[in-house]
């Protein structure tokens, strides 16, 4: 079958894939952060972001939910625009830990670097390389405003998340330290995981999620906003690394059956990304056992499914629109 589809036929998957899991309530909110666990469970938003920047949502897509590791992915990038591709592989590294996003045994198991910045010590690791180095309050200006750059829309912490987070985040003190200690820390490492723990209490919307994929997607051009956000090289480097460690210890299931490289987050979003063609998102609060949204996982499978979005496929979606003018770079 050819693989050109339209604007019709996404907004018709993406209501048949909300209408189908509205109301599956399989998962569980994360509850190791108090705040998400007070989340309202019944929650449920999908959009798409196209080269046009039309961006196509359903259900609860205004809702600002915690970011939490979907925040790994702009710092990961905005690491890679500062020092280059090389020096992050290096210095951090592209291999999935096969383990938990949390896990303290993938520092001990790696000898010379945190082995992907897409979980939690390598995205430590990515905050306190992030430039300016040694000042947390410009530091942080320079993250949130990328995220900022990357949705085209103004996001906010969510200062209850914060609080509850740093309350509670012993075991990412523990890894900070120990990244200290293996000289993988790259600044004060009590301020890198401030920076850590505050990218990810920003309240981002599916909607913007999608906006933020579709500037993936489409090279580093914002499709919403028209403007250039990092270089077009980078592209294919964060979408490698979102296909081989997105969903964690699940990563090569969800890559086997869906084929969408994505990364979720435990507030309960998904961002996946399909070069040249769209920024998909979808968020439900309740999770699997690894930490990964049950309905937007589902969502995002079906629409994969109907639309051919799987990168692997032969018969590739492609979808015809026209672009925005470009900033130049
Ligand atoms: N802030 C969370 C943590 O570090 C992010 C985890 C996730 O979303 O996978 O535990």
């Amino acid at each position: 079958m050819n693989g050109k589809i339209d604007k019709k036929r996404i907004a018709a998957a993406m209501n048949d894939a909300y209408g189908k899991f509205r109301d599956d309530s399989s998962g569980k909110n994360a509850d190791y952060i108090p705040y998400l666990a007070g989340i309202p469970k019944d929650l449920f938003g999908i959009a798409v972001c196209l080269a046009d920047g039309d961006t196509l949502t359903v259900g609860d897509t205004g809702y600002a939910f915690g970011i939490e590791s979907v925040s790994k992915v702009p710092t990961a990038i905005l690491a890679m625009e500062q020092y280059g591709r090389k020096e992050i592989l290096d210095k951090i590294g592209a291999d999935a830990t096969g383990l938990p996003f949390n896990s303290v045994m993938a520092i001990l198991l790696e000898n010379d670097h945190p082995s992907t910045p897409l979980v939690n010590a390598g995205a430590i690791s990515a905050c306190s390389l992030i430039r300016p180095t040694g000042n947390g309050r410009r530091k942080w200006a320079a993250i949130h405003g990328f995220i900022e750059e990357l949705c085209a829309s103004k996001v906010s912490l969510i200062s209850e998340l914060y609080e509850s987070e740093a309350k509670t985040n012993f075991n990412n003190r523990a890894i900070s330290w120990l990244l200290r200690n293996y000289n993988r820390i790259y600044d004060d490492p009590d301020m890198s995981l401030d920076i850590y723990t505050r990218q990810c209490s920003i309240g981002v919307t599916a909607a913007d999620l999608a906006i933020m994929a579709a500037t993936i997607a489409f090279e580093g051009r914002n499709p919403v906003s028209g403007r250039r956000v990092f270089r077009p090289e980078i592209s294919p480097c964060i979408t490698s690394l979102m296909a081989t460690v997105g969903f964690y210890e699940r990563t090569g299931d969800w890559m086997f059956s869906t084929g969408v490289p994505a990364k979720s987050g435990v507030g309960g979003g998904i961002m996946g990304v399909v070069p040249g063609v769209m920024g998909i998102a979808a968020f439900a609060p309740p999770l699997d056992g690894a930490g990964n949204s049950v309905k937007a996982q589902k969502a995002i499978s079906y629409m994969s499914e109907q639309l051919h979005l799987n990168v692997f496929g032969a018969e590739r979606a492609s979808v015809e629109c026209e672009c925005r003018q470009t900033e130049p770079a």
